[in-house]
């Protein structure tokens, strides 16, 4: 006899919490059910059913499980078992991952804000308890679901909450509010046992004293396509239904009172339905099947494999091969990608052949759309193919039989903050094991862990160094800026060999792309007279200007104010930028070239997903000469006229202060690069710097990975990074300075008295305060065994 759960509750506490299962709804309680429950004072929370049992808590007195939300469990238990892991690899709660994992639309917390639906019109009957959470949000609109259960006191607001929202009278979220499509639709048929000629003539006679009933018979079944089709069971949408003359909609519902016509709810996809078109892989090349095999081969021994492959050698079309058997093996699929960005072009990639088998899964979605995709996949049936950012690895599959993470070098699988701190590179592989699905990492440019891993035999390894078509790698050129300077050959942030082969390029209406790793117009301002440079406020940063807005703006917390006109030391007029950002290269693009066809890409120009869309499109249909950008052109875009790269400053990526920066650094000029060369042209490359001579500058010139690779795992090895060891960061904040310095060094204290020397600090972070918190930092090194 169980009548205990252990639940998962939103929240920030490292325990689960026990409620007593009332015997009304033991049936419903399952493990993964979302049940309500009454936590703290006046506060109600949805949370998720962990495990059932029959042990009383001895601590305290166990409340009851106030509802349960839905009447299938809406989280499986592979997926409670991903959970686990990342709460204890990433030292997070349960809780959090709940947070993480689940849309919001699958969450309801006292903080969810509701949303009044002004377009909501019913012919059921609203109970009591639905009517007056209506009435109120009527005169409300938008409320949160704690002033909602203050406001109303005499019954739990959560479970009638629940009912509104899936008969969309509420939403969840304003995001919902612009995409809102109806969830569902009454759709009307003839009654199943109407559906002879014999029944329905009688039916006909019984109508003859109720003309309305009767002609709005006569339009259904005229909007039906006649009354074979109607017999056939045809049905017709509401909307539909009502276009038609002579329908009235108290006769329809007598009808479907005296049981002739059927009502029915049926669900209208968000999602937008599709053609499947099924298109046919391309053949592959010689090499690309061998490659091909080489990951079936791999696959028999070693679960994780890495298809190292070099930009537009093929990769894509190998995946597209490979999602191919495994849903022909009745297996699903996810295609993991870093960035949204990205998602675009391989959405139609991918769509020409799957159709509507593929999902995607992505945050610029609408929260109505991903709870879509997540009922879709509890189902049977559901999606075979998921293309999707981080957040994808928390789906309910079914069946997972391969997961592909393309770009697997990239930062962005990271979740920085808040918790859970996961990489979703490594949870997808801890999904991978759970299913018994093969894991398939593929890049141009792997990360030092991942190619550790696979020529340490941990992984499988595949290599695919030659372009498709036998297309040539760029040529990369590198440039003296310090030396052009010295010589005054510098044509503002242009190196004059930049110049002339944006000129060339441009003028035989092939495509450029100039990369700098910083937006804005400059990274700061400097008074020419006594050298102040505008601060933020909140943070130790100085301020980026930016000239289209004539604004000082903070990137790390937003914080702006307008230019001012003099110094706020001296009170001098002359007030210089200094640097520059993508925003400034724009402007001096378009005075040195005039008449080319120049935008930007970069946080600031592409705020939505359809201004990206927009930007990338043009380029792809050659609408732009020139293509000005920060990291986000660098990936895994596919462009096929793209005849020279620049890469306008080499220098500041590689001064970052991290132990990864030389890395980053390699990868992205190797990345940005490899968008150069097209069909029998080779692509040239002007690789701006002040240091020629930097080992990371030679390794991209050289395209030598392998060398830059053992450059960095040497150093990994001698200071006791990963992947020899494990890397904690702790950051101890607080808003008074002193107080956060004898915190942190309190802590390390402690933690020292434990782990010895391999705890560091505290120090202090490059970037010493941000917004408002000033910052500590400790590091912990943890051996790998
Ligand atoms: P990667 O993913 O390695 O960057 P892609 O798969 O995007 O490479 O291939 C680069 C370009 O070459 C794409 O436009 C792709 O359609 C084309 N391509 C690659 N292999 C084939 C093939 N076997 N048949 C037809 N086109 C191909
Ligand atoms: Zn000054
Ligand atoms: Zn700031």
């Amino acid at each position: 006899m169980s009548t205990f759960a252990d639940i998962i509750l939103p929240v920030a506490i490292p325990r689960l919490f026990t409620y007593s299962i009332p015997d009304e709804i033991a049936d419903s309680v399952k493990v993964g059910s979302r049940v309500v429950v009454s936590f703290g004072k006046k506060k109600f929370y949805s949370g998720v059913v962990y495990r059932i049992h029959d042990t009383k808590p001895e601590e305290y007195d166990v409340k009851p499980i106030t509802s349960v939300v839905d009447s299938n469990p809406v989280v499986r238990l592979s997926q409670l078992e991903l959970w686990r892991w990342i709460s204890e690899y990433y030292v997070s709660t349960l809780g959090e991952v709940y947070r993480a994992a689940l849309p919001s639309g699958l969450k309801l917390e006292s903080e969810t804000r509701i949303i009044y639906n002004a377009h909501f019109e019913t012919d059921d009957k609203l109970s009591d308890k639905e009517y007056k959470i209506i009435d109120f949000m009527s005169d409300k609109k938008v409320c949160s679901i704690s002033d909602l259960s203050q406001a109303i006191t005499d019954f739990n607001v959560i479970p009638v909450l629940k009912l509104l929202i899936d008969k969309s009278a509420l939403f969840v979220n304003e995001e919902i509010k612009e995409s809102y499509k109806a969830l569902s639709e009454k759709f009307y048929s003839l009654a199943p046992s109407c559906r002879k000629e014999a029944v329905l003539g009688l039916k006909f006679d019984q109508l003859e004293r109720a003309p309305r009933q009767l002609e709005t018979l006569m339009a259904l079944l005229t909007k039906l396509g006649g009354l074979g089709k109607a017999i056939l069971g045809a049905s017709v949408s509401r909307t539909e239904l009502m276009k038609q003359p002579g329908v009235q909609t108290a006769a329809l519902l007598e009808l479907v009172k005296k049981g002739i016509i059927e009502q029915s709810d049926q669900e209208v996809s968000r999602l937008g339905s599709v053609e499947t078109t099924d298109q046919e892989a391309n053949t592959l090349s010689e090499i690309q099947a061998s490659a091909y095999s080489g990951i079936k081969k791999s696959f028999e021994n070693h679960d994780i494999t890495l298809l190292h492959g070099v930009t537009s050698s093929g990769k894509t079309e190998i995946y597209i091969h490979l999602i191919n058997q495994y849903i022909e093996q009745g297996k699903q699929v996810l295609y993991l990608l870093p960035e949204i960005a990205l998602t675009t072009q391989i959405t139609s990639r991918l769509r020409k052949h799957f159709g509507n088998r593929l999902g995607i899964y992505h945050s610029k979605f609408s929260d109505a759309e991903r709870v879509e995709v997540w009922n879709n996949m509890l189902g049977n049936s559901g999606f075979r193919v998921i293309l999707g950012v981080r957040s994808s690895i928390f789906l309910p599959f079914e069946s997972l039989g391969l997961i592909i993470i393309d770009e697997e070098h990239e930062n962005s699988f990271k979740q920085f903050d808040p918790a859970p701190r996961y990489h979703a590179r490594d949870a997808a592989m801890m999904l991978g094991r759970i299913h018994g699905a093969k894991v398939l990492l593929g890049t141009a440019t792997p990360s030092v862990e991942t190619y550790h891993n696979a020529v340490s035999g941990r992984y499988g390894l595949v290599e695919l160094l030659t372009r498709h078509e036998g297309i040539q790698m760029p040529h990369i050129v590198p440039v003296d800026i310090k030396e052009a300077r010295r010589k005054k050959q510098m044509k503002s942030i242009f190196s004059p060999q930049l110049i002339e082969a944006m000129h060339t390029s441009v003028a035989k209406g092939e495509q450029v792309i100039l990369f700098q790793n910083r937006r804005g117009f400059a990274p700061f301002v400097e008074c020419g007279q006594c050298a102040w440079v505008p601060k933020c406020k909140h943070c130790d940063v100085s301020m980026t200007y930016h000239k289209n807005q004539n604004q000082l703006v903070c990137h790390y917390c937003s914080y702006s104010y307008a230019l001012p006109d003099t110094c706020h030391a001296c009170g001098s007029p002359a007030l210089e930028t200094k640097g520059y950002g993508t925003e400034k290269i724009e402007e001096e693009v378009k005075v040195v070239f005039p008449d080319a066809r120049v935008a930007r890409l970069d946080l600031d120009t592409a705020r939505s997903r359809k201004a990206f869309e927009k930007i990338i499109n043009d380029f792809e249909e050659h609408n732009l000469d020139i293509l000005i950008g920060t990291q986000m052109i660098s990936k895994g875009l596919d462009f096929d006229r793209v005849s020279v790269v620049g890469i306008l400053n080499a220098d500041n990526m590689l001064n970052y202060p991290d132990f990864r920066a030389f890395e980053r650094s390699y990868q992205m000029m190797a990345q940005v690069s490899g968008r150069a060369g097209r069909k029998n042209k080779q692509g040239l490359v002007i690789l701006q710097t002040s240091d020629t001579n930097h080992p990371v500058i030679k390794d991209v010139v050289t395209n030598d990975f392998m060398s830059q690779f053992n450059q960095q795992i040497a150093e990994r090895q001698l200071f006791k990074y990963p992947p020899f060891y494990r890397l904690i960061n702790i950051t101890v904040k607080h808003k008074d300075t002193h107080t956060n310095k004898k915190a942190a060094t309190m802590l390390a204290t402690r933690l020292r008295a434990i782990f010895g020397d391999r705890v560091l600090g505290p120090q202090e972070p490059p970037i010493t305060r941000i917004a408002t918190y000033f910052l500590q930092r400790i590091i912990l090194k943890i051996e790998k065994q």
